[in-house]
């Protein structure tokens, strides 16, 4: 593992699991699963506290080493830990917001719902937040009752890895366990052992895919979380302010832009298009790149060669097309001196509808702005790609925002709001079309994590 803003640093080093190991922890998952079933939500709410504290006590050491193996800026490193946090105390406290076991009775019979654990999960994590959006997917399952085996990314496994170390020496051994390396070996046999019962998975649509096909093998029950191409559709009672700019900034250039929900493209009527354009630029010409511990920078590297290398030709595309390429902001003195993988922000504008740059998920720091006419053609760009994320409507008239709302095919919608953080762990959160299945957050990770078994009872005559 090197880090992002300093090639020359190596931060550690990652294992590649074998698959005999990759077995043997599903085996210890497995065999660890019925007492930690035994214990009531409760109990294993206490216990989740405990490590969330544990997990706490570490947080600044946890964000350093995060930022130094991802290139976040030490802020944003921070707020991943205290989220990781405040997850796993969520859903610690959650026993009492779903019901575990009911009667219900009609006609003479009586009908016994116990909510039960799925079994052993799977947690397979991306690069990009592994400490938020591994706790996301994790802390349901085990207040739910299943032991997990949890993958991370090989592009930032550490800090997670030392998160994971607190949490499974705070719970009974076997109920956390850690299998790193690719996803192609690892990843894969993890996916395919014969003891997981379901699979929670966050990252790109593609990978997304290959694990429906293996998890058909087995009916393996599957929560995905995909990728995301978030439109911004600003519309023409909108006034263009410094405030609407400093959102819709903090929406794209966030985590440098790598986020699922990081605004993607922006969609503005036309008679709003030049002061958007110029209000953006404006924006990011404030933005400091350089290295996550350096105090003044606004904005750190990509996380590696190949996002770095896949912006930029969406970038240079974009360009040979005709379409006009901002590039605002400035290198900090470190980002001059060493090697990372550092990259302005873009703000693209004349740009035709149908640039790759627009249809597919750039993950960087790259914007395009198109101008619209009416709601008609706004509305058939905005459903026009594979995802349904995120998205949002900016309007002094929220009731035209609903109206629009209804019409674009995402799993959330946000009103004059879009950005990480926008969706907190008690709003359900989830994509449609090729961005997931299922939901996450809130109780919805709970009856993910869940079956419920049927217990009918007909009283002996
Ligand atoms: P990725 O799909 O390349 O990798 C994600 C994880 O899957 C990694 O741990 C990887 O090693 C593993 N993996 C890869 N191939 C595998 C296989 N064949 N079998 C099993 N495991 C495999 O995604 P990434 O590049 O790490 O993450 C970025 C993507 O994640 C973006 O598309 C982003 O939008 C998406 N994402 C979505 C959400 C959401 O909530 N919807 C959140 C964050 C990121």
């Amino acid at each position: 593992m090197v880090n992002p803003a300093n090639l020359d640093e190596v931060v550690g080093w990652v294992g590649e699991a074998t698959e005999e190991q990759v077995v043997s922890a599903t085996a210890a998952a497995e065999a660890a699963g019925p007492d930690w079933q035994a214990h009531t939500p409760a109990a294993r709410g206490r216990l989740l506290c405990e490590a969330a504290d544990r997990i706490e006590a570490d947080a600044h050491g946890l964000a350093l080493l995060h930022t130094r193996e991802h290139g976040k800026l030490l802020g944003e490193s921070r707020r991943n830990v205290s989220t990781a946090v405040r997850v796993l105390r969520y859903f610690a406290g959650a026993g009492d917001l779903i019901r575990w076991e009911w009667d219900e009775s009609t006609a003479g019979v009586t009908t016994r719902y116990i909510r039960q654990p799925v079994g052993v999960t799977a947690v397979i994590v991306p690069w990009n937040s592994p400490l938020t959006l591994g706790f996301l997917m994790l802390a349901p399952a085990l207040m739910a009752g299943n032991p997990v085996v949890v993958k991370p990314s090989t592009f930032a496994p550490l800090a997670l890895a030392r998160a994971l170390e607190i949490l499974a020496g705070t719970l009974p051994s076997g109920i956390v366990n850690l299998v790193t390396g690719s996803g192609a070996r690892v990843g894969m046999a993890l996916a395919r052992a014969a003891r997981i019962r379901r699979i929670a998975f966050t990252g790109s649509t593609e990978t997304g895919r290959e694990l429906m096909r293996i998890a058909a093998a087995r009916i393996t029950n599957l929560s995905l979380e995909l990728g995301g191409n978030d439109p911004a559709i600003v519309l023409e009672d909108m006034p263009i302010t410094d405030e609407l700019c400093s959102e819709l900034a903090a929406g794209v250039f966030t985590a440098t832009g790598q986020i699922c929900l990081n605004v993607k493209r922006i969609y503005v009527h036309r008679s709003r298009y030049p002061d958007l354009v110029d209000g953006l630029v404006a924006q990011a010409a404030a933005l400091v790149v350089g290295s996550g511990l350096e105090p003044d920078v606004t904005m750190g590297p990509l996380n590696n060669r190949g996002q770095w290398e896949r912006v930029d030709a969406l970038i240079r595309d974009a360009a040979q097309r005709g379409a006009t390429v901002h590039r605002p902001g400035r290198l900090s003195d470190w980002a001059t001196g060493h090697r990372g993988h550092f990259m302005l922000p873009a703000v693209v504008s004349e740009i035709e509808a149908e640039a790759p740059l627009v249809l597919e998920e750039q993950f960087g720091p790259a914007i395009p702005i198109i101008p619209f006419d009416t709601w008609d053609q706004v509305r058939v760009w905005a459903n026009g790609t594979e995802y349904g994320l995120c998205s949002s409507i900016w309007t002094p008239d929220v009731d035209r925002a609903f109206r629009l709302a209804r019409e674009i095919e995402a799993g959330t919608t946000f009103v004059n709001v879009h950005r990480p953080g926008a969706s907190d762990v008690d709003q359900a959160f989830g994509g449609v079309k090729q961005s997931g299945m299922g939901r996450g957050h809130g109780i919805w990770a709970l009856e993910e994590a869940t079956e419920l078994h049927t217990v009918i009872h007909r009283p002996a005559t």
